[in-house]
């Protein structure tokens, strides 16, 4: 007999935690980890690498066909290949945001990728992370968390881990390309970036990760042995 899936919801906007920390819940919970934004970033690198203006919206979907996306787990981690290449590395850069955010507003990127998301979670126990997901891939999920953060500690964390990396962008641009995709992302037609009417949200803004963890498994707790 089947065992019953869990389906874990987590969308909010960019520099909130969504990945780290879905990526701890899904360890703590034994439950497989979706990065959805990588699957919308390597459309974006994809697109960019055939020289097609992300927000040409005929051109994409002519690209599509000829674009296999595959997601695998090595050691623990989700990686990202276009067409058997593996190209998780080339996609957190700031141009990938830019690029996965311009795809994704395109209803047929978006079509494209849905029933991918969503089988994922008929098959695995999930935590999935994205803009969308409590609202329209998984609407039936048993857990929806909103996560948000203050727009300049969002941009903080962003810029430090863009650093780390030995990114060279100052804090004013991550700032302010944050600003440019979260409106982006919150004002397209197609799945904007919103709370699900059934999520709890969750400020991050004075919390640290540990704590912000703890939040999150409480919210949990309390929606599963409901
Ligand atoms: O989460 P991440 O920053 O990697 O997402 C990159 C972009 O992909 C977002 O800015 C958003 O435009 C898009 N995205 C989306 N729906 C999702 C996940 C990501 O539209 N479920």
């Amino acid at each position: 007999m089947d065992e019953k899936k869990i389906s874990i919801a987590i969308d909010g906007p960019g520099g909130a935690g969504k990945s780290t920390l879905a990526k701890k819940l899904a360890e703590r919970l034994g439950c497989v980890y979706v990065d959805t934004g990588a699957i919308y970033r390597t459309v974006g690198l994809y697109v960019r690498r055939r020289e097609v203006s992300p927000s040409d919206a005929e051109a994409v979907e002519r690209l599509l066909p000829s674009l296999d996306i595959s997601l695998a787990y090595v050691d623990g981690k989700q990686r990202m290949y276009a067409n058997g290449e593996d190209v998780t590395d080339f996609l957190r850069t700031p141009e990938m945001s830019m690029y996965a955010s311009a795809v994704s507003a395109l209803p047929c990127v978006r079509a494209f990728l849905l029933e991918s998301q969503r089988s994922l979670a008929r098959r695995y126990s999930v935590i999935m992370d994205g803009r969308d997901i409590g609202t329209v891939v998984l609407p039936d999920a048993d857990v929806k968390i909103f996560l948000t953060a203050d727009e300049r500690e969002r941009a903080r964390r962003r810029w430090l881990e863009l650093r780390e990396k030995g990114g060279e962008d100052t804090f004013e641009q991550v700032l302010a390309d944050l600003k440019k995709r979260d409106a982006a992302d919150s004002s397209r037609a197609v799945a904007p970036l919103a709370a699900a009417e059934d999520a709890v949200t969750l400020d991050t803004t004075e919390l640290d990760l540990d704590e912000s963890l703890e939040a999150m498994l409480a919210i949990i707790d309390g929606k599963l042995n409901k």
